[in-house]
């Protein structure tokens, strides 16, 4: 039966395809397709990891057997025998050999999407004891992961993304069909890892639109809905789904009518992203030739050949806590790695500025996944960005170091976030001088770089005066502006009808920074999300603003505003808006 689930809509598009369900905390699985040579190496894998556990369990058994009911309980040996025929479980088995051999999935992957299938059997139960067995069930499946994981893959690399469209769907039934990941939240760090995977789109249960996880599931340029509440209860195991990344809406079970409806869709967006990339070489120049620069915000130096293709002039932020994040036992980037990660996104920009955000962690940026357990009540108020830079000097000198010697090999500029007081901005910068000065102690050399600050608290947009004196330019981060102006968690899909980028005050906090900036001369950009959303462009080129960086898939539609627009004529329309009580209004009126 075909039903729809609204969301909120993150990146534009529309995906086909079946879905994938990822139960909470199984995103750490390795999600591949493998040749149809390997799938009995795959089975093998999975069955030496279930004959490993069952060795463990007979082991146990053995061992509770010479021991006392207090040391041993009866509970306990009743347990491993639920375990044992958990491990012969029948539909398990099969149900995992079949997702390996249909459907080509790695053994690991196999093994989650069969928990999940049975955990919703589970779930149906109306037998209390029988529905407590799911707890099992997931014990047993995360036994076998970790033998697989000590067993290592003989699978090197995962296969590029496939793209279908709906019309070799209809045609194509085969394992390639388009696969769409339905989970209840996902990390950054964990759609990190999917940026070289083979999902065509993304649903998440919770998260907001500016959300850490709706930003990178945004730079990988393929539909995303987030906060789409019970998606991941509702939808099953290999459902046909659509999503419609322009609306946050997710179709499941369509009929062949709402199949076809949507398949012309993804044709008319294909054909106009085809349209928008003949703009790339085309200057970003308005109609009263106001030059615009348009840069782009990356997470990884890899994705400086996504900037590249998409025609921006340089990168106006690299979230570069991307580095740190996902990576186990407290382990953090050298200043070797962190120079060299660097030096590559410089040279994968060809000449061109980068600008380079020293780390902001913590909120929804945890560093590691356990850390999320430790989390403040208020963790978007507490020791983020620059506050936890500098509450760990050491960490921070070593990356700025990094930096500053990656600004030998090209145009490099420094970007500090969330700081909001001038006793930060002071020991911000003498950190600087001082690790310049380690770096001349030691001999190693470095390079000049301008030193620029978020504007992203409202208690910097009111205090500009002091930043504009120590930084050489500042960049305005309305994602977060927004949530701390407003009082509203950018995370928290219950109150994301209130998240308002068009709130007066937010807009005149934005006006201000821009109008200021070019009193006294000094850059100003805008990266917050804002930036690359295209009902703003006339807004943002009227309040003056000249650069703006968004992820390189919004650069070419957002080119297109401007090359239609006239700055001049735009400024007094501008002005109305910023005064208005209703600037949304105000902006289509
Ligand atoms: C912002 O807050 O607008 C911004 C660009 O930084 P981030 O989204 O990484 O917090
Ligand atoms: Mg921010």
């Amino acid at each position: 039966m075909t039903f729809s689930i609204q969301g909120i809509a993150v990146a534009r598009g529309i995906a086909i395809g079946r879905a994938v369900i990822l139960g909470s905390g199984r995103a750490d699985v390795a999600h591949y397709f493998v040749e149809p040579a390997q799938v009995p190496a795959e089975i093998e894998r999975v069955r030496a990891g279930r004959n490993a556990v069952v060795d463990e369990i007979h082991r146990l058994q053995v061992t509770i057997a010479g021991m006392g009911p207090k040391e041993a309980p009866h509970e306990l040996s009743a347990l491993l025998d639920v375990h044992l025929m958990l491990l012969q479980d029948e539909e398990l088995i099969t149900g995992v050999k079949h997702w390996i051999t249909d459907r080509l999935y790695n053994a690991e992957w196999a093994l989650t999407t069969q928990l999940e299938v049975l955990s919703r059997q589970f779930d149906d139960m109306e037998d209390d004891y029988l529905r407590e067995r799911k707890a099992d069930l997931e014990q047993v499946a995360e036994r076998i992961l970790r033998y697989m994981k000590g067993m290592g893959s003989p699978v090197a690399q995962p296969p590029a993304p496939k793209r279908k469209t709906q019309q070799d769907l209809l045609l194509d039934d085969s394992v390639d069909v388009p696969l769409v990941l339905v989970a209840h939240d996902l990390s950054p760090a964990d759609m990190l890892q999917f940026k070289q995977s083979v999902f065509a789109g993304f649903v998440t249960d919770v998260g907001g639109k500016t959300s850490h996880t709706a930003i990178v599931a945004r730079s990988l340029d393929i539909p995303a809905v987030v906060g789409a509440r019970s998606a991941s209860n509702l939808v099953r195991q290999d459902d046909w789904v659509i999503i419609d990344g322009d609306t946050g809406v997710m179709i499941v079970d369509p009929s062949p009518i709402i199949l076809a409806e949507y398949g012309f869709k993804q044709r008319q967006a294909e054909l106009e992203r085809g349209r928008l990339s003949r703009l790339r070489h085309t200057p970003a120049v308005t109609l009263d030739d106001q030059r615009v620069e348009l840069l782009a915000n990356i997470e990884l130096p890899e994705d400086a050949a996504a900037a590249l293709k998409a025609g921006a002039v340089g990168v106006g932020l690299f979230r570069s806590e991307f580095l740190f994040m996902g990576r186990h036992g407290g382990d953090m980037p050298d200043e070797e790695e962190q120079y060299l990660a660097y030096c590559k996104a410089i040279a994968g920009m060809q000449g061109l500025p980068v600008t380079i955000r020293t780390l902001d962690v913590g909120a929804d940026k945890p560093l590691e996944e356990q850390h999320r357990d430790l989390a403040h009540l208020n963790p978007a108020l507490g020791l983020r960005a620059i506050r936890w830079s500098l509450a760990e000097p050491e960490m921070f000198r070593t990356q700025l170091r990094a930096i500053l010697r990656s600004a030998v090999h090209g145009k490099v500029n420094l970007l500090v976030p969330m700081i909001a007081h001038a006793s930060e901005i002071r020991q911000t910068l003498s950190l600087i001088d001082f690790a310049r000065a380690e770096l001349d102690n030691r001999g190693t050399p470095y390079g000049p770089v301008a030193i620029g600050a978020m504007i992203e608290i409202p208690a910097a947009a009111l205090s500009l005066r002091t930043f504009l004196k120590y930084f050489d330019f500042l960049s305005i981060g309305t994602n977060d502006l927004i949530q701390y102006t407003l009082a509203i968690d950018r995370a928290d899909e219950s109150v994301a009808h209130l998240y308002d980028p068009c709130h007066p005050a937010v807009l005149r906090l934005v006006a201000d920074t821009i109008a200021e900036c070019r009193r006294h001369g000094k850059g100003v950009s805008v990266c917050g999300e804002m930036a690359g959303d295209t009902q703003f462009t006339r807004l943002l080129l009227g309040l003056g603003l000249r650069s703006f960086s968004m992820h390189p898939a919004q650069i070419l539609a957002v080119k297109q505003e401007v090359l239609r627009a006239d700055a001049g004529r735009l400024e007094p329309w501008s002005q109305r808006v910023l005064d208005s009580e209703d600037p949304a209004l105000a902006m289509v009126g």
